[in-house]
């Protein structure tokens, strides 16, 4: 529902974990009920006052009765019930139960998902995107949001079965990125296809890549960087549709590194060389 066409919030006090309000927001714990509503949950006041001022739609505001009579807490309230969110007040048990573990954050919201629809992605200029072959692992895929997010990337392409961003733990992973950083889903096949028209470079990552990291000339921007499953790595399909295969050297008895540590690094590098990004912080 659009912002401009809802009316103001409704405020109710909850305390049963029987109420049905309640039943369904814990269900947003499954993909299933995400993927069926559309919805997800973030947890904490930064986190939910970040995600209406990047214009996500909050559907419901939940606070701790704890909150009341705290003036950001009440202001946050007051501007959910103007934008056409309900609010619960809700228990401790209640909010522990929708968290799911001991000494949740007092403050969470319910919001719709964002997808990019693939005519979005639009690579251009100086553009870094990121694209995710089968990522399953929630932290890694969170942690990756919220790299990319930091390198100035300008979207995260999952392709394929992926692990869902829109996860709790994902979520809590990204440390509120996954408000900034724009996600869209890919099919192995259409990517291959989108990859084939890709205006710059399409750089893969593989443990068999024949170039350095540090080699390629990421000044042929916008760079596309590609990623593999944390068990498999990239499929034989994929790793055809990139220009170049890099690898990042290893010493030790390592034999390859974890998907987000390499995604880190090779963002840095690519970040060194394909000029600044917007926004840039010391
Ligand atoms: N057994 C898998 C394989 O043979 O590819 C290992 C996958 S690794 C844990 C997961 C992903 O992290 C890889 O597909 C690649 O994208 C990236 N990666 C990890 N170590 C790397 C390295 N040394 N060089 C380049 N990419 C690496």
């Amino acid at each position: 529902m659009s912002e401009a066409r809802r009316g103001p919030g409704r405020v109710k006090e909850v305390t049963s974990l029987t109420n049905p309000i309640i039943k369904d927001i814990r269900l947003l714990e499954k993909k299933r009920h995400r993927d069926e509503t559309g919805l997800f949950l973030a947890e904490g006041m930064k986190l939910v006052i970040d995600a209406i001022e990047n214009g996500w739609t909050l559907r419901t505001l939940i606070y701790a009765k704890a909150g009341r009579g705290q003036d950001h807490v009440e202001a946050l309230a007051a501007r959910s019930i103007a934008q056409g969110a309900d609010v619960l007040i809700v228990s401790e048990k209640v909010l522990g139960a929708i968290a799911r573990r001991d000494n949740p954050q007092m403050v969470m919201g319910v919001f719709e998902q964002r997808w990019l629809s693939p005519s979005g992605i639009r690579p251009s200029g100086n553009e870094v995107w990121v694209a995710l072959d089968r990522v399953r692992d929630p932290g890694n895929l969170g942690t990756i949001i919220r790299t990319a997010d930091a390198v100035g990337a300008k979207g995260v392409i999952l392709v394929g079965q992926t692990t869902d961003p829109f996860a709790t733990e994902t979520v809590r992973a990204t440390m509120g990125s996954i408000f900034a950083m724009p996600l869209a889903r890919l099919s192995e096949a259409d990517f291959i296809a989108f990859a084939g028209k890709w205006p710059g470079i399409t750089v893969g990552t593989h443990l068999k890549g024949a170039v350095d990291y540090r080699k390629p000339d990421y000044t042929k921007t916008p760079v596309l960087l590609l990623m593999g499953n944390e068990q498999a790595g990239l499929t034989d399909a994929l790793a055809d549709a990139c220009s170049t295969l890099i690898k990042i050297p290893q010493a030790g008895r390592a034999d390859s590194l974890n998907l987000a540590i390499a995604t880190g690094v090779c963002l840095f590098e690519i970040r060194r060389h394909a000029l600044t990004f917007d926004g840039e912080t010391s």
